[in-house]
């Protein structure tokens, strides 16, 4: 039977090994048992059933909350020569007659359907006549009230337990706290699962934070660089998300927007753009990403600060779904930190109020923290990582430079005072900083403030310096910045702290310059410069065949797989099987297309 999955994994899907834990899964459910898999996004779950469905007569009816994924899904599996189907709403009377027709002939091996179908009249009926050898349920903590995206129609999954009690399910999701998890297992009715909990570490993820000073150009460079690449950049604000896009677009860079406020269609037209690699970034609210399923996003930018930890792993969750190294990037400013406590502030509950200022502590925990990022996440969600350094997050690559600020500390804070003292009102920290730099400006001037005991004490920090302390005194809560203008008050914990000198450390500021593109791995294995001609040309190649086909490029080959062929350079049908994600119909279909173009590039560049 191992020997079996093995061949029938390269037959049908191209892929030379399994991802973590995808054959004791396959093994599991194979045998009957019933399966619960919790696995992080990109680890490769949709396998987990759809192999299994390969190696045995027999229908697998998969549950899945999102109708429009599943055209997708069944792109996927026919590119592969896999005859699935879905039936939703989007279909006309004719269509859906028609594939019912084909399911009464047992002519598929995979059936989507969303859970609200199984409340249809007859649907139960029908479906107990189509051969159901296997339930698998996607997206299974939709069924918890304690997950972030309940859906009331999951329960009714249950029914399916009734009419078929001896078919194995497999539930498979990559968020469940133990909350969760017990929700699906006593939900879904399942029968001593056997469950099996991947690492929820992502090692082709590069995570790092940079201070934000001048949020446009940084975020310009950055998108830059990665001219050619997809990316995801979620904002705050519906506004910030269009004026990026926008302004993106101005620059060359195709973007648009995808938020709530847009009307449903331009969303998805949006969306679609995005996945048919139309465009190359979205820029977004949180609204956008349950359901996206493109595997090549190189990376994802965090303009403005998420509200808790938990968020921003999901968010960062969906670059790399394809195993190629991809950046997480946070642009982190005190400013940001300060203006969503005081969002905070105005919850009137106070339960709500306290939690979501723990949470937001711990967001800016991780923001400041001088040691290594993923040891954070992955503690944060109750798994160890092994060693102290990751090699790939920005901390371990380049150790941040820590000083002490304790001295600078009193004197920002002591200036914080003294302007207040002086004038009556309080400053923005340029101000502030300007004051300690003994930078005679018009204000500085006109306020009379270079005659501070404070002016021009603080020589011994740059400008940048500076406001990076500034930012961990705002981070500690020491000094806080008013909501509208933006100007410092010292709090009772900051005045505690210049009273009793309280020790401060600060990481000097990292320049966003230094922000090079991730690159780690095997599967990452950096293309030589020579070698782009060929990547792109394959891009084309397959861009065109997809637009004719009418699916997503990702369907035909996915990056991973169109890179290992420009590293190997396959030129024959054999070799060309070699490569992973050809699979036996793929290399009829492609084969020999992809060939000639390497063999036309790579004569052309000798
Ligand atoms: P998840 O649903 O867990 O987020 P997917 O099922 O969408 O993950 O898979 C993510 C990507 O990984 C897809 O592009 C898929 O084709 C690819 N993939 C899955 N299993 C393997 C494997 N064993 N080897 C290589 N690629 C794989
Ligand atoms: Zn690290």
């Amino acid at each position: 039977m191992t020997v079996g999955l093995d061949d029938a994994l390269k037959h049908h899907f191209g892929y030379e090994s399994f991802r973590p834990l995808q054959r004791e899964i396959c093994e599991r459910t194979l045998a009957g048992e019933d399966v619960l898999a919790l696995l992080p996004t990109g680890g490769g779950k949709s396998l987990c059933y759809q192999l299994p469905a390969m190696l045995e007569s027999g229908l697998t009816l998969v549950i899945s909350p999102l109708i429009a994924l599943m055209k997708d899904q069944v792109d996927n599996l026919s590119a592969n020569g896999i005859a699935s189907t879905f039936l939703n709403s989007s279909l006309t009377a004719d269509e859906a007659a028609s594939r019912m027709a084909r399911l009464e002939r047992g002519e598929y091996r995979l059936l989507y359907v969303a859970p609200e179908r199984l409340a249809l009249g007859g649907f139960l009926v029908r479906l107990a006549r189509w051969n159901v050898q296997r339930i698998a349920v996607d997206e299974a903590h939709c069924v918890s009230e304690w997950g972030h995206d309940f859906r009331p129609d999951y329960r009714r999954i249950a029914v399916l337990r009734e009419h078929f009690p001896d078919v194995p399910m497999l539930a498979l999701t990559a968020t469940a706290t133990d909350r969760v998890r017990a929700d699906i297992e006593q939900f879904l009715a399942l029968r001593k699962p056997h469950r099996f909990v991947g690492s929820f570490n992502r090692p082709n993820l590069r995570y790092s934070v940079f201070e934000k000073h001048d949020a446009w150009k940084q975020i310009l460079a950055w998108c830059t660089t990665r001219a050619t690449e997809s990316g995801i950049i979620y904002t705050q604000s519906r506004a910030s998300a269009e004026d990026l896009a926008e302004r993106l677009s101005a620059n060359g860079i195709p973007a648009l927007p995808y938020h709530a406020g847009l009307d449903p269609r331009r969303r998805s037209k949006n969306q679609e753009l995005f996945i048919r690699d139309e465009i190359r970034v979205i820029c977004a609210t949180i609204a956008f990403g349950m359901g996206i399923d493109k595997p090549n996003v190189r990376y994802v930018v965090h303009y403005d600060l998420p509200k808790n930890v938990e968020g921003y792993y999901q968010e960062t969750g969906r670059a790399g779904r394809d195993g190629l190294a991809s950046d997480c990037a946070l642009f982190f400013s005190g400013g940001d930190a300060a203006k969503q406590r005081h969002f905070i502030r105005q919850i009137s509950d106070l339960d709500e109020r306290e939690q979501a200022d723990a949470l937001l502590r711990k967001m800016l925990d991780f923001a400041g923290t001088p040691f290594c990022r993923r040891s954070f996440l992955l503690r944060y969600f109750g798994e160890t990582y092994g060693a102290d350094t990751c090699s790939n997050c920005d901390n371990c690559l380049s150790p941040p430079d820590r000083v002490d600020g304790t001295l600078g500390a009193q004197k920002f804070l002591s200036c914080v005072y003294r302007i207040r003292a002086h004038s009556g009102f309080s400053t923005g920290m340029n101000h502030v900083v300007d004051v300690l730099l003994g930078t005679t400006t018009e204000k500085v001037l006109e306020r009379g403030h270079d005659a501070l005991s404070t002016f021009g004490i603080g020589t011994e920090y740059t400008k940048a310096e500076w406001l990076a302390l500034g930012g961990e005194l705002l981070r500690r809560g020491y000094v806080e910045q008013e909501a509208e203008h933006r100007t410092l008050l010292l709090t009772p914990e900051g005045l505690r702290a210049l009273k009793e000198q309280l020790p401060v450390e600060f990481v000097k500021p990292r320049a966003v310059a230094r922000g090079k593109k991730a690159g780690k791995g095997k599967a990452a294995a950096n293309i030589a410069s020579q070698d782009t001609d060929l990547f792109e040309a394959l891009r084309r190649l397959r861009k065109g065949i997809a637009d004719e086909q009418g699916v997503p490029p990702y369907v035909v080959f996915s990056d991973a797989t169109l890179r290992e062929m420009t590293i190997h350079k396959p030129t024959s049908q054999t070799a060309f099987r070699a490569i992973s994600g050809v699979g036996d119909t793929k290399l009829e279909r492609y084969g020999q297309a992809f060939v000639a173009e390497i063999l036309r590039v790579v004569s052309v560049n000798v």
